[in-house]
């Protein structure tokens, strides 16, 4: 029988718990923390931090673990972590436009090592949502030429493509994902940790995560408002939200429809306008047709027909 064996500090995990909860024995043996069993394989995570993989794929199934912080590397308890956080260099993720019924869905993870920390303060990074549109462009234009990060922009027409089988969580998810792992590819080793701005719970997420292709796992910590946390998020909330005011300009200029943000009275006026001028072929390159302002547009658009 073949078998792997891996170290992991107590926060992988616990996140290793979390994926295979699906999976997890009803009796786990002394000194574990959990007992799973997927295919053939059964895991074991003792107390001690060896994670046991032993069954037909054990390697391979390890291997999903296998960047998980050897022995050697100093290990950081979650709860102490959160002290120092600030100061650390970190990848921060964050999405926009999941609330606005026309326009992108964008998702950005930007990379703040400590030495840029004064640097971002001075440019006056911070919380996107109480920046102005005008500032957050100043800033991006900025952020890019100082900061490696990685911009990924979910049209609505790909959005409507994918959203009937798939929920937003399970979306943003993915998207965070590949975010943080193109940014990874990027910036090599050297960050101390992810902060992922938080939207769903971690168990939830790594669930949404667990057929993907690479699944970043090692060095990731979640908080709501990231942005207070580490500057990293609010970098990467700016670049989001640049990328979403600027999605939704782009589709106003090209529809002749000036397209608000948000899912309001006014973005239903707009789809009607879009709905006149184009018809439900236009609507589904502009907005997120599962939203309940579609049916209000058109509603909105038949009365307007009479
Ligand atoms: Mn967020």
């Amino acid at each position: 029988m073949s078998s792997a064996t891996i170290k992991a500090n107590k926060a992988t995990i616990d996140k290793m718990k979390a994926y295979y909860s699906d999976n997890l024995k009803k009796k786990a043996p002394q000194y574990s923390t959990f007992s799973a069993k997927v295919g053939s394989v059964t895991i074991t995570a003792y107390t001690s931090g060896k994670v046991l993989f032993q069954g037909n794929g054990a390697d391979e199934e390890a291997s999903k673990w296998g960047s998980v912080a050897p022995s050697k590397t100093k290990v950081k308890p979650v709860n102490n972590l959160l002290d120092n956080f600030s100061s650390l260099s970190v990848i921060g993720s964050d999405e926009t436009g999941t609330g606005s019924y026309l326009g992108p869905l964008t998702v950005a993870a930007a990379y703040v090592s400590k030495e840029n920390i004064p640097l971002l303060k001075e440019l006056g990074v911070r919380d996107s949502k109480n920046l102005t549109d005008f500032k957050i462009k100043e800033l991006t234009k900025q952020l890019v030429t100082i900061i490696p990060y990685t911009l990924l922009t979910v049209w609505p027409d790909e959005y409507n493509d994918v959203q009937p089988t798939m929920s937003q969580g399970e979306m943003k998810a993915k998207l965070h994902n590949k975010a943080l792992y193109d940014t990874i590819q990027k910036v090599g080793d050297s960050y101390d940790a992810i902060l992922i701005d938080q939207f769903e719970l971690p168990q939830t997420y790594f669930k949404h995560i667990k057929d993907s292709k690479v699944m970043v796992i090692d060095k990731v910590y979640f908080a709501t408002k990231g942005e207070s946390h580490h500057l990293s998020v609010a970098a990467a909330s700016i670049i989001a939200r640049h990328a979403f005011i600027e999605g939704l300009v782009q589709l106003s200029r090209k529809y002749k429809v000036t397209l608000p943000s948000g899912a309001s009275k006014q973005s239903d006026i707009a789809a009607t306008e879009i709905l006149e001028k184009y018809g439900e072929d236009g609507l589904r390159q502009v907005a997120k047709l599962h939203f309940a302002n579609t049916n209000k547009a058109r509603k909105l658009f038949q009365k307007r027909q009479k």
